[in-house]
């Protein structure tokens, strides 16, 4: 397809024209969760012609995604695809011109150096904190540009983070904010909070990759789009003595690794203790006489009521019908072996 074509109306518009279109062919991304807010910001990065967009995520499709996350459809839910795989599918038939590289796995301090290196900019999609503040860790130890997001309910929030420039997330947060623990499983979600604040962070990330370091907007937005509320804390300046920017300890980033997570508040626990792959065929022959258990080239099912259990190649797990880590770790000693 004929590039210029392609983006005649974005290199029409004068701050980005064919010299940033350009650049934009050229940049690296990597968006980090691929959920509502990262599905909405990969999709809209694609489409403007970011040459290379790394997808990170560890989850995979279901049901109930359908309602907000814009890249998946019910064949991806029917079959659980894992949503970064699902999400590169998407994007190759929209724009089969620019590269995706999906990492079924969850961000670790562990590889957060091999997942995270290369990129010009990072873009928050996860749901979680303990993710964020090590892509805050990561990005201010290596002076590189990430945008925060999130969404929670009506209410949606973002910030740009330039290290060295602007405040960080650890300054504008020291602990994780308790308003916005809350999760989409016990608060909802509208998907016009999500794509609000994902069109809002993909401008920035567009501003960043064109060099229009000048329009970026330097404090942290909260839009509620249902009571309208609307807020800006200033950002322009780092908070003295701030841990990650100020002191440089990145605390997240050397952290020990999570050896069991919750996820997200639905009554699911993650497992990935172990990093060793596992043969789907093997497995399958072994759990067969013990539930209803299929599996695909990206995942595994196997159903043990009242529980359900989703294997990744590389032993990773995501247990449903528990938040008790004992009860998830043995079942997986049980299951798929300690
Ligand atoms: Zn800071």
């Amino acid at each position: 397809m004929d590039f210029g074509e392609r983006y005649s109306r974005q290199i029409l518009f004068p701050p980005i024209g064919a010299e940033g279109q350009m650049r934009l062919a050229a940049a690296r991304v990597a968006i980090v969760g691929c959920g509502a807010t990262g599905s909405a910001l990969a999709s809209l990065l694609a489409r403007a012609g970011v040459g290379y967009l790394r997808i990170i995520d560890r989850d995979y499709v279901e049901p109930s995604n359908l309602q907000r996350q814009v890249l998946f459809d019910e064949s991806d839910a029917a079959e659980s695809l894992p949503k970064a795989i699902a999400a590169a599918r998407k994007i190759k038939a929209f724009n089969s011109e620019i590269v995706v590289e999906p990492h079924s796995a969850d961000l670790t301090p562990h590889n957060a150096e091999e997942l995270l290196s290369g990129i010009a900019v990072l873009l928050d999609g996860t749901d979680n904190f303990e993710t964020r503040y090590l892509i805050n860790d990561f990005a201010v130890s290596k002076t590189v540009p990430w945008i925060y997001s999130a969404a929670v309910a009506s209410y949606a929030v973002t910030m740009t983070v330039l290290p060295g420039e602007t405040a960080c997330l650890a300054c504008v947060f020291p602990d994780s904010p308790r308003g916005l623990v809350e999760t989409c499983d016990t608060s909802g979600i509208l998907n016009s909070a999500v794509n609000f604040i994902a069109s809002v962070a993909c401008t920035e990330a567009l501003k960043l990759l064109v060099g229009a370091r000048d329009k970026l907007r330097r404090a942290l937005l909260s839009y509620d789009v249902w009571s309208n509320d609307f807020a800006e804390i200033n950002t322009a300046k780092p908070r003295a003595g701030c841990r990650a920017c100020g002191q440089h300890d990145y605390v997240h980033l050397a952290g020990e690794g999570r050896p069991h997570i919750t996820l997200c508040g639905r009554n699911s626990v993650q497992i990935h203790e172990r990093q060793r792959p596992v043969d789907f065929d093997e497995v399958t022959r072994r759990l067969s006489p013990h539930g209803p258990v299929r599996h695909n080239e990206f995942v595994l099912k196997f159903w043990r009521e009242p529980y359900e259990l989703t294997l990744f190649p590389d032993g990773r797990a995501i247990i449903k019908g528990t938040t008790d880590t004992a009860v998830a770790r043995s079942l997986y000693a049980r299951y798929v072996g300690s």
